[in-house]
């Protein structure tokens, strides 16, 4: 019996543990996705490649194995791009495979014929081809350890048109298989530099010595699953701490040492701060001042050496979150330290997070119809809270309505909040929503979406009916992006200023009966107790739905937080 390249790669990938793909099909991938399919792998099908990759990005987040999607050649490679780079830059384990011309008439303008190789690499840590059908099972094994091994990312893989066509006995097939299996250690690239304790001891002393610490931790400490060693430190150090945007629920948004309500005076005013796997980067106002004191001493902890090398912080750790911090615990426990609720530091904290907390209930309490942003935020956080344990999902986009978001809503479990992310990448929430709902079948998904944000990959709500995935969109439609017309009176001029402004949708656009072409479940809101009980009706159905929320157009500021950079 002889098997072709399309079944090698299917057998290669269950074998290589892949449970799960993404992807549009087409020539010449199809009958690799069925046979992928007949093996036991869940495909996902989508309507664009650009989903798909979030998709399967988000996917290696939340499970910490590679999220896998597949394209067609050409247009599908590049359109999968946008999907392969995103998850990259947010340095999450992710593999893209493509289909590619015939390598015969490379050159002669063959169909959908494009160096993908080439394309690729600025967005990878490897782009490999299998040029032949006796080289997919290795390069299979090697872009899926690469893809999340050291600092995770991107990688490619390229299945010529010819190669899944050619031929092999299964015999064959299976030696090649256990090779591959045997090499994989070979094939990882380098292991992670081990520890040195000295500067374990170094950084206790540090942290033991500061008057005001502080720790901060992203999601890079999410993906190492570093949650119950985190809470361990902070917790026996009663150091306060301050999560990035994705950060946020690794420790519970509402523990007493939690800082987010009191961002600037705890990065302005900390002396020493430990950054766990979170980038000084934009996000993170790149650790200078104005923001941060400049007398702060970082201690960076990064599974990235080249990261350390970077920001030149003023103690590195390279190493993997879980583990660095476990290290740093044991270290502390032989004498231990805490500051306690009286320590002026904690106590300056507490008091202005108390504080902010306080000024903004009071305008989150206001029932302002037409709604602004934060009277629909508090519904959906108080209706989240309702829910319990297991947590929602969160996924969200937009820019106020992120940016209201990321305030108002609370997480309390690690991993339960997925947003544009380093790059501020619009587009990612339905492939991200989907992903969460196949990687956490126990959750309920809940986007929260500007309609902006929506639009990008609104289609794929067809996806979420077909595979009845619980997931609740909640669209915030201000008609717009930003939220209609808001330009200057001299910005108006010329042969077509009467056209829509460059961020005018049409206005209340029908968002929820999108959905319903689908047959999920729509619904138009625009008072609160219409939206408390459209979610509180969706949230029990776990059923596809799209919550259509009517929002003042010129409620929100231009682009949100980014203002003074548009
Ligand atoms: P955030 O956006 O939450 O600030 P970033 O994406 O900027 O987070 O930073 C995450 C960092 O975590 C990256 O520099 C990445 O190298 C690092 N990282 C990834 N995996 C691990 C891990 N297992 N342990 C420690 N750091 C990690
Ligand atoms: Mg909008």
């Amino acid at each position: 019996m002889e098997i072709d390249g399309n079944v090698l790669a299917a057998k290669s990938l269950v074998r290589f543990g892949v449970q799960h793909m993404f992807g549009v099909v087409g020539i010449p991938v199809t009958s690799l996705a069925n046979r992928a399919v007949s093996l036991g792998v869940r495909f996902i099908a989508f309507h664009n490649e650009q989903s798909a990759g979030y998709a399967a990005s988000a996917y290696g987040y939340l499970t910490g194995r590679p999220g896998v999607f597949l394209t067609v050649s050409g247009p599908g490679c590049v359109h999968g791009l946008a999907g392969l780079s995103n998850a990259s830059v947010n340095t999450w384990p992710t593999v893209m495979i493509s289909g590619s011309c015939d390598q015969n008439d490379v050159g002669r303008g063959d169909f959908q014929e494009l160096n993908q190789i080439e394309a690729t690499k600025p967005f990878t840590k490897l782009s490999v081809k299998a040029s032949h059908i006796s080289e997919i099972p290795a390069r299979v094994a090697q872009v899926l350890d690469w893809a999340q091994s050291a600092r995770p990312g991107g990688c490619y893989l390229d299945l010529p048109t010819d190669v899944l066509h050619q031929k092999i006995s299964e015999s064959e097939a299976e030696k090649l298989l256990s090779e591959a299996e045997n090499n994989r250690s070979i094939s990882n690239p380098k292991p992670e530099p081990p520890l040195f304790n000295s500067k374990i001891e170094q950084a206790v002393s540090l942290l033991r010595h500061a008057e005001r610490p502080l720790i901060v931790f992203g999601k890079g400490a999410a993906y190492a699953r570093a949650e119950h060693v985190l809470t361990k430190l902070v917790n026996s150090t009663g150091i306060p701490f301050l999560p990035t945007p994705m950060g946020k629920g690794i420790l519970p948004d509402n523990h007493e040492l939690a800082a987010t309500a009191a961002r600037s005076l705890a990065i302005g005013k900390c002396d020493v701060a430990l950054v766990v796997g979170a980038r000084l980067n934009w996000l993170l106002h790149f650790g200078e001042p104005p923001k941060w004191s400049k007398d702060v001493k970082f201690i960076l902890v990064d599974v990235s050496e080249e990261e350390i090398e970077l920001r030149k912080p003023h103690l590195g750790l390279i190493g993997d979150a879980k583990h660095v911090i476990e290290v740093l615990n044991k270290e502390i426990k032989d004498d231990p330290f805490c500051l306690g609720s009286t320590h002026p530091w904690v106590e300056a904290i507490s008091n202005k997070a108390k504080d902010n907390v306080a000024k903004m209930e009071v305008q989150l309490k206001k029932d302002i119809v037409p709604f602004n942003f934060l009277t629909p935020m508090r519904i959906i956080r108080d209706a989240i809270a309702g829910l319990g344990s297991p947590a929602p999902i969160v996924v969200s986009e937009g820019a106020n309505t992120m940016d209201v978001g990321r305030s108002v809503l609370v997480q309390t479990e690690p991993r339960t909040r997925l947003d544009a992310g380093t790059w501020g990448t619009m587009g990612v929430g339905l492939g991200y929503c989907i992903a969460a709902a196949v990687a956490e079948p126990g959750r309920l998904v809940v986007a929260v979406e500007g309609d902006s944000g929506f639009g990008f990959s609104a289609m794929e709500v067809e996806t979420l009916v077909r595979y009845q995935l619980p997931v609740v969109v909640i669209v915030f439609n201000n008609g717009g992006v930003y939220g209609g017309d808001r330009r200057h009176p001299e910005e108006i001029d010329g042969p077509h200023k009467d056209d829509p402004a460059p961020t005018d949708f049409v206005p209340n656009a029908g968002y929820h009966a999108l959905i319903e072409a689908f047959g999920g479940k729509g619904y138009l809101v625009g008072t609160p107790d219409e939206l408390k009980s459209a979610l509180s009706e969706s949230f029990s159905a776990r059923k596809p739905a799209v919550v259509n929320v009517v929002i003042d157009p010129y409620a929100g500021s231009e682009s949100g937080r980014m203002q003074h950079k548009n």
